[in-house]
């Protein structure tokens, strides 16, 4: 039995410190925001290399909270892509703005910027790119024509953490980057947790504000708020991982490698590493025509794996207000019918890797 990723063996290997973080925040009652939540802020601002980090519950808040910062409201378009999880179109949605979509480039899967210019209207307001799986998105092509559109871009960096691009990390990209702490992320909560990284002290205020019910002074509402504040636990649990995140984004680095030796045959499409860029390796995506004939026999050898994502946003029920159809973003509709997530987490060990990679040698010389 392989797992896809198996966040026990994480927890085994760091059990004591995790035990006292949250004993300290037991101690001090600090259950909601506090000490931890603060240290961890500064900390993971110093680790993305910008002034500001502000903690929060959930990716999808941080995205939600740094759209609002942003000024995006009802009657904008904000520009994103269809290839991603569902909760970057939800935030777009919550802000009552539109999302306009622009597919992903063939070989790296995040925005194609040749796509950007023939979808901004005098509605748009905003660019969110999606680190897919783990890669940044081409980020200078895209900074320019935001700068050149007057269009303020956003990361959603939410699979991303650790990943770098010309020498500088994610997050720090772009006006604001959003990370998620969702448990199986590259950098996991135990629970739910979220943050925005800005340089722009401005944009800081006022998502600091917007997630405790739009306050600075308890009582005085400036802000129409929301309760999206970051739990103490998260902040001491994040504090004890953030300083292994190098090295456990090595270790994908290293199992990526492994994986793509071996498959890169026959019709396995193994992921493409743009130049100049560190990819963080959240998922390693393979693809082949013959996805699904691939799963199924890897689960009859008790082998877990993952879709993402099955169906692009466009196609999804939720949005079909948006009128699109399929062979609308065809390039994004080929990755989720032949993309194959393989086990990816720091402690996969090389024997386990191999047995993934024979077992679907194997299949892929088989009759689909
Ligand atoms: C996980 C994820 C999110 C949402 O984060 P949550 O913490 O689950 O709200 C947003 N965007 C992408 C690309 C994600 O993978």
């Amino acid at each position: 039995m392989i797992k896809f990723v198996d966040l026990k063996a994480q927890y085994e290997s760091i059990q004591d410190e995790i035990g006292e973080a949250i004993q300290r925040v037991l101690d001090s009652c600090g259950f909601t925001l506090g000490r931890e939540v603060a240290a961890f802020e500064e900390e993971f601002a110093d680790y993305c290399g910008v002034k500001h980090a502000i903690g929060v519950n959930s990716g999808t808040s941080a995205l939600h909270l740094a759209l609002l910062a942003a000024g995006v409201g009802h009657g904008d378009e904000v520009i994103t892509v269809p290839m991603t999880f569902i909760a970057t179109a939800a935030a777009i949605g919550y802000t009552g703005a539109r999302p306009v979509f622009v597919d992903v480039d063939p070989r790296f899967y995040t925005m194609d910027p040749a796509g950007i210019e023939a979808s901004i209207t005098d509605k748009s307001k905003a660019i969110v790119v999606v680190h897919l799986y783990g890669q940044p998105a081409d980020m200078d092509p895209i900074r320019e024509i935001a700068r050149r559109r007057n269009l303020l871009l956003i990361e959603d960096a939410a699979q991303a953490h650790g990943a770098r691009y010309k020498g500088r990390p994610a997050g720090s990209l772009s006006d604001m980057g959003c990370f998620s702490f969702y448990p199986g992320k590259n950098l996991g909560a135990y629970g739910e947790g979220g943050m925005v990284v800005t340089d722009d002290p401005g944009f800081a205020r006022t998502i600091r504000m917007l997630r405790d019910w739009g306050t600075e002074t308890k009582y005085h509402h400036e802000l129409k708020g929301f309760n999206y504040r970051m739990e103490g636990f998260q902040g001491a649990v994040l504090r004890v991982k953030l300083r292994r995140l190098d090295m456990w984004v090595d270790a994908r680095l290293s199992h990526a490698a492994r994986y793509s030796e071996r498959l890169a045959a026959g019709d396995l499409i193994v992921p493409e590493v743009m130049p100049d860029v560190r990819h963080a390796f959240h998922i390693y995506a393979l693809r082949s025509p013959r996805r699904n004939h691939l799963q199924e026999a890897l689960q009859e050898k008790g082998i877990q794996t993952g879709l993402h994502y099955p169906i692009p946003v466009h196609l999804q029920k939720a949005w079909a207000e948006l009128g699109h159809r399929r062979g609308d973003f065809p390039v994004s509709e080929r990755i989720a019918d032949e993309e194959l997530s393989l086990p990816m987490f720091p402690e996969l060990t090389d024997e386990q890797i191999d047995m993934v990679c024979e077992a679907l040698v194997q299949a892929s010389g088989e009759a689909g």
